[in-house]
């Protein structure tokens, strides 16, 4: 099926009204910075925020409007485009105008009805999860954007915790040993993870199951941790392949070891689309040293750490302290959050016509096809498309 290039009825010449909505409770990121205003306001857009977006990470509504945006919580309702960081609420969906443009993460394999809810809605989707990992679609990568965050601050949240200091000092008082990491995945995240603790003057060592991934690690400074899996390797995206349960089984007796002698274990590994492998044992962490950190970053896809509770620091028996966070990067929200926005903006910046002054949704472009779900009051995307009844049974 293609939807062919779309020009959104923007009523003549009228000018095209683009909104960041607050967020749901606890999330102090936005769509809309005051950086972004302006690369907006270029495109012609007029650009509208709710009141105290950015209020939690030192943007305040000030800042908006000398950036040159109108503070309006009720401008959602007839926004041409709504850029925002987490899905919206069921209601938020009805209450948004027909003909929309809505760009957020979306959380597509929830498979929660929202997607539905869109199309009924007559609302276009994009969703930020589904852009295509290409050099062409990279200053829209929002999931590469927040995951090198957030395996920077996965890094400072193990440090924080540590009783060690982690480079090696050498002083009258005597001689401190490097604190030892071990990455598990190695993926944008992990390989933000390895630069800074490195950078901070931990011994770290890491392994994926991409075997692409070991030149990147040495090149880090990093030891690779070689375990043999047999036949493992990576999609046409460069998302991992998911393991037998046998190479899974050799995968935790590898890595016992390696984590066992760490006073940090940083795991980041995911599969696209699907639940996270359960790589670290109860056992695995009991053979780990008191006072040692385990940060699991795939808590919120089920966990790569057994034990790991999603937002929750758990202290075991063992003495070991297990951290899920679901979104690590917003230790460092006001950065996470001008990311974001940029990839939104670059986004709309992609999809904008110059000429028209309206929006480009053509799928016969790689990135539109990529990301766009819903469409014309449908479900688009082939990945969530229901099937045609014609092409069942
Ligand atoms: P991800 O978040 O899906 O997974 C993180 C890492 O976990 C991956 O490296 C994966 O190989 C690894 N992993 C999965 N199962 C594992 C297991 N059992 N044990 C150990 N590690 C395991 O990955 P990501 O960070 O989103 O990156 C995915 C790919 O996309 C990478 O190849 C990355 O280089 C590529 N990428 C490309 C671009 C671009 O070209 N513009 C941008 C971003 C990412």
């Amino acid at each position: 099926m293609v939807v062919s290039e779309h020009e959104f009825e923007a009523g003549g010449n009228r000018v095209m009204k683009v909104f960041a909505p607050k967020e749901a409770e606890g999330e102090r990121r936005a769509g809309i910075v005051p950086e972004t205003v302006g690369r907006l306001a270029k495109l012609g857009l007029e650009v509208a925020v709710a009141p105290g977006i950015g209020a939690a990470v030192g943007m305040p509504d000030e800042a908006y409007r000398e950036a040159g945006a109108t503070v309006d919580a009720g401008a959602g309702t007839d926004a041409d485009i709504v850029l925002r960081v987490r899905p919206p609420e069921p209601a938020e969906v009805a209450g948004l105008k027909r003909g929309a443009l809505h760009v957020s993460f979306l959380d597509p394999f929830a498979k929660d009805g929202r997607l539905e809810a869109f199309a009924n809605a007559g609302v276009s989707t994009v969703s930020l999860e589904m852009m295509p990992r290409t050099t062409l679609a990279q200053k829209m990568d929002a999931l590469s954007s927040q995951a090198s965050l957030a395996g920077y601050a996965a890094v400072l949240m193990a440090a924080a915790r540590l009783p060690d200091v982690l480079p090696m000092m050498m002083t009258p008082a005597g001689t401190l040993q490097p604190a030892r990491f071990f990455i598990i995945g190695v993926g944008v995240a992990g390989l933000q993870a390895i630069a800074t603790a490195k950078r901070l003057g931990a011994r770290v060592e890491a392994f994926d199951t991409r075997p692409v991934v070991e030149e990147q690690v040495k090149s880090l400074g990093a030891r690779f941790l070689k375990v043999d899996l047999g036949d493992t390797g990576q999609t046409e995206q460069g998302y991992a392949k998911e393991l037998t349960e046998e190479q899974l089984g050799k995968q935790r007796e590898g890595m016992a070891k390696a984590c066992a002698q760490a006073d940090v274990v940083i795991t980041t590994a995911k599969l696209f689309g699907r639940p996270a492998p359960r790589i670290v044992t109860a056992a695995m962490v009991a053979g780990m040293k008191p006072g040692s950190i385990v940060i699991d970053l795939a808590a919120e896809t089920g966990g790569n750490v057994e034990g790991s509770r999603v937002d929750e620091e758990v202290v075991t028996d063992g003495g070991v302290r297990l951290l899920g966070p679901r979104t690590a990067e917003c230790q460092v929200a006001r950065d996470a959050s001008r990311m974001l926005a940029s990839n939104l903006a670059a986004f709309v910046e992609h999809v904008h016509d110059a000429e028209g002054g309206g929006l480009k949704l053509d799928r016969g472009d790689e990135i539109i096809r990529g990301c766009l779900m819903t469409h014309d009051g449908r479900v688009v995307h082939e990945k969530f498309a229901p099937e045609p009844e014609s092409e069942k049974g």
